[in-house]
């Protein structure tokens, strides 16, 4: 038996901002990889996902991307507390609809996944920036819409100078040390 299924499990929002590229997802799937072998009840939100199904047709406007993320900020809600923990990978590239995800709802935990501008350039994991650059691309955060960056998130991820492992044990243990989770 898990323990999360002998504790009143009070649930909690990991919600990671950061530019495309710099590992909101790889982290993510980590760590609910690293939570589901543990026991814990975990569902994972990806915006690219999401804006396929839950917010099919808005575009990037900071509109429409904050309408996007009151969306998201809504369903994660409804998991965490019903003791889940629902973590949150989108760029979410505005510190106003943050504060607002932070004032409404519980247990919100934000987590900064950083990398440079430029090394997220060169991983060009979808090949996204190459097309942004080109122009073909509006609206594309860090080339032509802003991202700004956290001012005290609960935790920073520096990609660069540390491995997938590490980013996600970081992110884990501060799960644990918060006694969001139990290990
Ligand atoms: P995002 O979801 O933020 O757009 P992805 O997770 O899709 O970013 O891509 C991040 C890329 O960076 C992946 O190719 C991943 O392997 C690489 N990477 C290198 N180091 C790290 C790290 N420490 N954490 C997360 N990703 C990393």
């Amino acid at each position: 038996m898990g323990y999360q299924s002998i504790m009143n499990s009070q649930g909690v929002i990991l919600w990671l901002t950061g530019l495309s590229g710099a590992g909101k997802t790889t982290i993510a799937k980590g760590v609910a990889q690293e939570l589901l072998t543990r026991n814990w009840r975990v569902e994972l939100l990806d915006g690219d996902v999401v804006r396929s199904n839950l917010s099919q047709g808005l575009g990037f406007s900071k509109e429409d991307r904050d309408t996007n993320i009151r969306r998201i900020g809504f369903v994660a809600n409804l998991l965490s507390r019903n003791g889940v923990v629902a973590i949150v990978a989108a760029i979410t590239p505005y510190r106003s609809i943050r504060d607002e995800l932070r004032r409404t709802t519980t247990n919100f935990v934000e987590v900064y996944v950083q990398a440079s501008l430029a090394v997220c350039e060169s991983r060009d994991v979808k090949g996204l920036y190459v097309q942004a650059r080109a122009g073909k691309i509006k609206n594309f955060t860090g080339i032509s819409d802003p991202y700004e960056e956290p001012l005290n998130p609960e935790i920073t991820c520096m990609t660069e100078k540390f491995t997938i492992e590490q980013c996600v044990s970081q992110v884990v243990n501060y799960l644990h040390r918060q006694e969001y989770i139990v290990i």
